[in-house]
C-alpha cells in the first residue's frame, strides 16, 4: 500500500525517525569498556522521566509484563496477600499473574469504564487490620478501556491508615506520557515498558523501585532469576548487565530521552492533554459518540476507547480502517470486544497526525453503517486546537 502507515494503537507508539536512525546501529560487544558511558546516563534520566531522586530504576530485556512480574518476585515473600482492582484487560491480567504466582490476592472488580476506586481500597486496607496485605497494585491507565486511576488517593490511604503495604503502580502506557510522579506520591514500584510513551520499540522493560521496595527485597524469600531486581541493580551500578543487553534499543533510547528531557516532561504531559482533548471533542461533540470512560475524571490522556452504537460491531471498523485506509486503530480486549475501538494518542504525535486517525475512523464507520457526519471529527478536533493554542 502506497503512502504512510497510520499507527493509532496505544502500543506500539511510533518510533520517531532520529530513534530509528539510532537503533540501525551495526552490533558491538556488550561488554566493551565504553558501554557504562550509555547505560549509566540512562539509568539517570530513566529517574527524571519517573521524578524519583532516592529510589533506582532498572530494565530488562523484556516487555512491560516481566517488569510486573520483577516487581513482585523481588519485593515479597512466598504465599504473600497483595490488593488490586480489575477494570480491565491490563489491570485483570496483573492480578491474574499474582494468582499464577501464587500470591493470596484479593481482587476488587469495578465496572469497566471506571478505574480504581479509593473507597474499595480504603473498605479493603482498613479491614486489615494486623496487615497481612503486603502490596497494593494500582493500574494508571487501563488501556483497554481509556480509564485514568488517581494514584495519589491511593496513596493517601495507606498513609491515613498507616498501613505499610508496599504500592506498586502500573504506569506503561502513562509514564512519559502524563503526570506521574514516584517520589511525591510515595510509589514503591513502578512498572513501565519501552513501546508506549517512551517511543521505542517495544523489547525493555522498565521498572523504579522505591528504599522502601528495596528493604523488602533484602527479606524476599521469593525464588527469583531472571528478573531478580537486586542481580540487576548490582550489574547496572558498574554500567552492565547481567547479561546481553538490547544494545541498539538503548542507544535508541538514549535519543529518545534526550527529545523527551528536551521537550521537558511537562510540556510532554501538556502536549498529550491537549492532543487527548481534540480527539475526545472529536469523539463526543464530532461524532455523537462516547466513550468507554464514563465520566471525565476517567477519562485517558493517552487512548480513547470509543463505544460503537448498541447493535453495531467495531471489529469490521477496525478492519476496514487497516485494510483500506492502512490505519491501525486498536481492537476491543476480553470484555469490550466487539464493542469499542481505540485511538491511541501517545507517543511521538501531533495534531495533524490525529487528524489521519479521526478521519479514517470516520470513513471506516460510515462503510459499516455507522453514521456519524464525514468531517465532524476532524471539525471538532480542529476547533478545540485552534481555540487552545499549544504554548498557551
Ligand atoms: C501495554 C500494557 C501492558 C503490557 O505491556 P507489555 O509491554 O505488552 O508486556 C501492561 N499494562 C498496561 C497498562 C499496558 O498498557
Amino acid at each position: 500500500m502506497s503512502g504512510y502507515h497510520h499507527l493509532f494503537v496505544p502500543g506500539p507508539s511510533n518510533v520517531p525517525a532520529a530513534v530509528q536512525q539510532a537503533i540501525h546501529c551495526p552490533m558491538e560487544d556488550h561488554r566493551n569498556p565504553t558501554i557504562p558511558d550509555l547505560i549509566s546516563p540512562l539509568v539517570n534520566d530513566l529517574k527524571k522521566i519517573v521524578l524519583t531522586e532516592k529510589g533506582k530504576m532498572v530494565f530488562f530485556p523484556s516487555s512491560g509484563t516481566g517488569c510486573w512480574e520483577a516487581a513482585l518476585q523481588s519485593t515479597l515473600n512466598v504465599g504473600d496477600t497483595v490488593l488490586g482492582a480489575s477494570f480491565g484487560q491490563f489491570s485483570m491480567l496483573w492480578l491474574d499473574m499474582c494468582k499464577r504466582l501464587q500470591f493470596n490476592t484479593i481482587t476488587m472488580e469495578e465496572e469497566w469504564g471506571t478505574g480504581a476506586n479509593p473507597e474499595s481500597y480504603h473498605k479493603e486496607l482498613s479491614n486489615d487490620k494486623d496487615h497481612k496485605i503486603k502490596a497494593v497494585l494500582v493500574c494508571q491507565n487501563e488501556t483497554a478501556t481509556g480509564v485514568r486511576s488517581d494514584v495519589l488517593a491511593i496513596r493517601k490511604i495507606l498513609d491515613d491508615l498507616n498501613h505499610p503495604a508496599l504500592l506498586m503502580v502500573d504506569g506503561v502506557s502513562s509514564v512519559a506520557s502524563y503526570e506521574f510522579r514516584m517520589d511525591d506520591w510515595g510509589v514503591d514500584c513502578i512498572v513501565s515498558g519501552s513501546q508506549k510513551g517512551l517511543m521505542l520499540p517495544a523489547g525493555i522493560g522498565i521498572l523504579g523501585v522505591s528504599p522502601k521496595a528495596l528493604d523488602a527485597m533484602k527479606n524476599s524469600n521469593y525464588p527469583t532469576c531472571y528478573f531478580d531486581v537486586a542481580d540487576m541493580i548490582e550489574k547496572l551500578d558498574g554500567g552492565y548487565l547481567p547479561y546481553t543487553p538490547p544494545v541498539n534499543l538503548l542507544r535508541g533510547m538514549r535519543v529518545a530521552l534526550d527529545m523527551l528531557l528536551e521537550e521537558g516532561l511537562e510540556n510532554v504531559w501538556k502536549r498529550h492533554h491537549r492532543l487527548a482533548e481534540g480527539t475526545r471533542q472529536a469523539i463526543i461533540n464530532g461524532w455523537g459518540m462516547k466513550l468507554c470512560a464514563k465520566s471525565p475524571n476517567w477519562y485517558s490522556d493517552t487512548v480513547s476507547a470509543i463505544l460503537v452504537p448498541e447493535g453495531s460491531d467495531a471489529v469490521p471498523v477496525i478492519s476496514t480502517a487497516f485494510h483500506t485506509y492502512n490505519l491501525a486503530l486498536g481492537a476491543g480486549l476480553s470484555k469490550v470486544a466487539g464493542k469499542v475501538f481505540r485511538i491511541g494518542h501517545l507517543g511521538d504525535l501531533n495534531e495533524l497526525m490525529l487528524c489521519s486517525a479521526i478521519s479514517g475512523a470516520e470513513m471506516a464507520m460510515m462503510s459499516n453503517g455507522i453514521k456519524v457526519e464525514l468531517g465532524s471529527g476532524v471539525a471538532a478536533a480542529s476547533k478545540y486546537w485552534l481555540d487552545n493554542p499549544s504554548g498557551a
